[in-house]
Formats: structure tokens, C-alpha cells, sequence
């Protein structure tokens, strides 16, 4: 089914596509500047319409069958494959992603959430009932929290409305979504397949609006009772300081500086080439892309020379041309906040091996100024303590530094606020599993680093936020749990009574 008609606006409140009633926007295409869709944002009162319309889906949805969300979310994974080639296309023209990688990553892994939280869905855990007093029979209900406000970014927009979306209604809640301004299509087109996969009315809503007011107001929402926000680390703080008011439970997703360790008794082939790949997927805009390279000495100069050798091959251009490697960042004023720290360093005496501004012509000679392109930029000779190694650049720019023991490397890759993920790259078991748990990341790699698969969960430790996006423990976190007691006795006098009054 065609799913990309815009006409009607980038609102979806009820299960009807409508024009938000704020400001105006333009959804841009990052690699030419081009206008994708002209759109208008949505307001505060728009943003309370679609609460109001979760909050009256939500006993309806709550009180389904589990097999009957099942259901409804296999058919939603039938409609996504369906339209899959569309999503693909709409998702490179918002972002500039190459479409190999929408293709290839973003719609199948999509696909493939909504088919594993169609099966999650029916398997709900808790503890055994059981008489765990002697006196009483114990068994735990799992339900939904109510109506989830969830806010997402720009990096990889269709995956995270789904990663937003699913668990949230495989457990029963329902959802307002909203998606980061400057790309909100794909998840209206999300939405609009849920409808199509016959969910009812309410349960998904998607409000297209900015931060500050839109966002805020969502968070703020006194009929809201749960936010998930994937972001930044700082947005994150004010979401959660604006949550603490009304008691909400959070889930945060944040901001990561991903290390990749390298010991010398690693295969440097495969390690040049993980690094090189973890580090220019999605332009780098990542949160788990590999940012900080720690090399053991023997092996430093070797995987210098390979990385930046590799990193010369990439292909930069049209990102729906099948062939283009590397796209855009997904807009001007990123492009030139990931130049600014490469500059700073510079200016502190870091060397940029290779990189370090912006193309002008693409790989096939295409004009590549009007796009907000920039090239594969290796940099060494940097600081620990620098803003470069301490701080989330969100592009393609890879920092390597050399270490000599093991100990120095486990704790450089410890070094910075953030610990959403992290690699080891090594021949010895004793050193993976040295690394894999000392390394304070929620996902530690060994000898690869980026893929992920939706049984296992993905979250942060530090400042990378907490709570867990898919696998079964997404489900715990959009779920509460009930204790309910049953006295079997029939005794009118408890034996308990007697703390409270006495020898009676
Ligand atoms: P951002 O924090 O600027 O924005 C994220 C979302 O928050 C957007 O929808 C934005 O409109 C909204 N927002 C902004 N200000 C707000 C406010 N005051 N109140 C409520 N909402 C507000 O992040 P971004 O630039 O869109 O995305 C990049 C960031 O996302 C990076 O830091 C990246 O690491 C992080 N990220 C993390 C994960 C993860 O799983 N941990 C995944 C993807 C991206």
C-alpha cells in the first residue's frame, strides 16, 4: 500500500493523518538541500488531542488478548515488508542515509522488531504464584503503564519510532510519538501501516513538533504516564528533570563515545576493517559508532596506515545511487558543528590524517557542495582529555590513540561520561572476557562491533541513560508489576493482628 502521500500532513492523531496547526517547516534532503515535503508542526493543543486519543484507545488495547496484539503486530510486519522499497526511499531522502543502508539495515530491521514483538507479545514473565507466606496465595499480573510519550531522533528515525513503538503496544500501552523535526516521515508512515495492519485507532499517534514546545509538552503531560526518549545526553536531563514533576517512569536512551580496543595480538586486518565500517556507518550519526580507537603500540602505526588507506576508498555521493558508500550528515548545521571540533583539534595539535573538510565532488564527479557532505576524517595525536576523545561528534571522525598494558587500555576505554557500547578486538579468551566485563558499556562487542538483532537488548550505562530498547527486556520496562495477595485461611483473626492490637 502507498503509505508516502503527505498531502494531508505530518500529524497522525486517531488513526487520521492531519496538518499540524503551528509553524510551518521543510523537511529537507541533506545531500542537495532539496525540499522532500513541506509540512506544518504541530501545537500544544495538537499534542493534548493525540493524548486524548491514546488515553481513550488504551482500555480497549490494555484489555485485548495478548494473542490478539500478536496478531495485529504480525500484520503490521507484513504491511512494513510491503512497503518496504517506499520506506527505504522516503528514509534516505529525509536523512541522506545511502539507500544500501535503508535498505539494507533500517527497513529489515524494522521488519524484523515488529515480527519479534508480534511473538514477545504473548510471553510475559513474572515469578510462580505461589503461598509464599503459609498463609496467603502470591501471584504477580504484569500490565501495561498506561499512554507512553515517546520522543525520538533524527539518526535513524524509522528504526526508532519502531523500537519506540512496538514494545509499547506489544505490552499493551499506547503511544504518542514524537519524531525529531527534521525527519518525521517515516514514522507517520509507521503509523499509518499500524492502521492498515488493523490496530485500533489511538493506540499510535505521531505528533510532528519541536522540542521545546511540542516535546515538553508531551513529557509534561499530566495524562502521560511513562516517557521514553531517545536523544542527546543533555535533552535528556531536561526531559527527565521535566518528568520528575508529575512522578512519570523514564527511559532514557542517550548519547554515546563508543571505544574500540585493539590488543596486539589482534587480527589487524579484521580490526581496520571493523574500524573503518563502525565508524562511517550512518555518516557516523550512531550512537553506538566506534568514535575512539585505543591501538596497543606494536600495532598503532599498522592500523593508522590501514584505517586511513581505507578511509581514501570511500565513496561519497547521491545517497540513492546504489554504489554511494557515504551520504551527507543530515543537515548543514550538523556538518559544520562536527567540522567545528575537528578545527578545535587541530588548533590543540592534533594531526588529521586524512579528512578534515568538506568534499567537493563526489565519486563519480557529481557536485557535492550544495549537500552537507563530509569526508572520512581520521585524527591522532589527540589528547585524552581532549574535547575531540571526551566529546559526542555524531560524524564520520575516528580518533586513535596507543596504549601500552592492558590495563591502560581498559581504562582510557573507560575514561568518559558515556557507556552505551564498546568493542574488543583480540585472539586471547582471557582478554575478551577481561574486557567484556570491566568495560562499563550496555553492550560489549569481541571482534566486531555494530550489529545488533532485536532478541538482545540495547541501553546505556552512565551517562548513555538507562532503561532497555528491544528484546523481552523492553517489555519490563513498558510494563509494572502488581503483587496480589489472596488470604487462604478464612480466619477472621489474623495471627498478625496480634502487632497491632496486642493480647486481645
Ligand atoms: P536531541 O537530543 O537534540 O533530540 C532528540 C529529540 O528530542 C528530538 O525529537 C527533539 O525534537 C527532542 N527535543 C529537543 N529538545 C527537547 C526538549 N526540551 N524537550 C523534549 N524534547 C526535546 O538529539 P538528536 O540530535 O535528534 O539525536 C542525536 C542524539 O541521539 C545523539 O546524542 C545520539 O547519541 C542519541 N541517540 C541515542 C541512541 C541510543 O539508543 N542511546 C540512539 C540514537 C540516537
Amino acid at each position: 500500500m502507498d503509505l508516502t502521500d503527505f498531502g494531508a500532513g505530518a500529524q497522525y492523531i486517531a488513526g487520521r493523518q492531519s496538518r499540524g496547526s503551528g509553524e510551518p517547516f521543510q523537511v529537507v534532503n541533506p545531500a542537495d538541500g532539496s525540499v522532500v515535503e513541506q509540512i506544518s508542526l504541530a501545537s500544544t493543543e495538537q499534542v493534548d488531542a493525540a493524548v486524548a486519543a491514546a488515553r481513550a484507545a488504551l482500555p480497549e488495547w490494555a484489555g485485548a488478548t495478548p494473542g490478539a496484539r500478536s496478531e495485529a503486530l504480525t500484520r503490521l510486519a507484513a504491511v512494513l515488508t510491503e512497503a518496504g522499497a517506499d520506506l527505504a526511499r522516503v528514509e534516505s531522502a529525509q536523512t541522506g542515509k545511502p539507500v544500501k543502508l535503508s535498505t539494507e539495515f533500517d527497513v529489515p530491521g524494522t521488519i524484523d522488531n515488529a515480527a519479534f514483538f508480534a511473538g514477545a507479545a504473548r510471553n510475559l514473565e513474572g515469578k510462580a504464584a505461589g503461598e509464599y507466606s503459609g498463609d496467603h496465595t502470591s501471584y504477580v499480573r504484569r500490565e501495561p503503564i498506561g499512554v507512553v510519550g515517546s520522543i525520538s531522533p533524527w539518526n535513524y528515525p524509522l528504526q526508532m519510532a519502531a523500537w519506540k513503538i512496538l514494545p509499547a503496544i506489544a505490552a499493551g500501552n499506547t503511544i504518542v510519538l514524537k519524531p525529531a523535526e527534521l525527519t518525521p516521515l517515516t514514522s507517520v508512515m509507521f503509523a499509518r501501516a499500524c492502521t492498515a495492519a488493523g490496530i485500533p485507532d489511538g493506540v499510535v499517534n505521531v505528533v510532528t513538533g519541536a522540542g521545546r514546545t511540542a516535546g515538553e509538552r508531551l513529557v509534561a503531560h499530566p495524562d502521560v504516564a511513562m516517557v521514553s526518549f531517545t536523544g542527546s545526553t543533555p535533552v535528556g536531563r531536561r526531559v527527565a528533570e521535566l518528568a520528575t514533576a508529575t512522578v512519570k517512569r523514564t527511559h532514557l536512551e542517550l548519547g554515546g563515545k563508543a571505544p574500540f580496543v585493539v590488543f596486539d595480538d589482534a587480527d589487524l586486518d579484521a580490526a581496520v576493517h571493523g574500524a573503518v565500517a563502525a565508524s562511517l556507518i550512518n555518516s557516523g550519526q550512531d550512537c553506538t559508532a566506534a568514535t575512539r580507537a585505543y591501538v596497543q603500540r606494536p600495532l598503532y602505526d599498522a592500523f593508522v596506515a590501514g584505517v586511513a588507506d581505507l578511509y581514501r576508498t570511500i565513496r561519497l555521493g547521491d545517497p540513492l545511487d546504489p554504489r554511494t558508500d557515504l551520504g551527507p550528515l543530515v543537515s548543514h548545521t550538523h556538518r559544520d558543528r562536527v567540522a567545528g571540533f575537528v578545527e578545535r583539534a587541530r588548533g590543540y595539535g592534533a594531526t588529521v590524517v586524512t579528512g578534515g573538510h568538506a568534499p567537493e565532488k563526489g565519486h563519480d564527479g557529481t557536485d557535492l557542495t550544495r549537500g552537507a557532505y563530509y569526508l572520512p576524517t581520521l585524527v591522532t595525536d589527540a589528547a585524552q582529555d581532549s574535547e575531540i576523545v571526551q566529546g559526542e561528534i555524531f560524524g564520520p571522525v575516528l580518533v586513535v590513540l596507543p596504549f601500552d598494558g592492558d590495563d591502560e587500555g581498559l581504562r582510557l576505554a573507560n575514561d568518559t561520561p558515556y557507556g552505551l557500547a564498546a568493542s574488543a578486538w583480540t585472539s586471547n579468551v582471557h582478554r575478551s572476557l577481561r574486557a567484556t566485563r570491566e568495560i562499563a558499556a550496555g553492550c560489549v562487542w569481541v571482534n566486531d562491533h555494530i550489529p545488533i538483532i532485536s532478541e538482545m537488548p540495547h541501553g546505556g550505562y552512565k551517562s548513555s541513560g538507562y532503561g532497555k530498547d528491544m528484546s523481552q527486556y523492553s517489555l519490563d520496562e513498558y510494563t509494572q508489576v502488581k503483587h496480589v495477595m489472596f488470604d487462604t485461611t478464612a480466619v477472621a483473626r489474623k495471627d498478625w493482628h496480634r502487632t497491632v492490637f496486642g493480647d486481645r
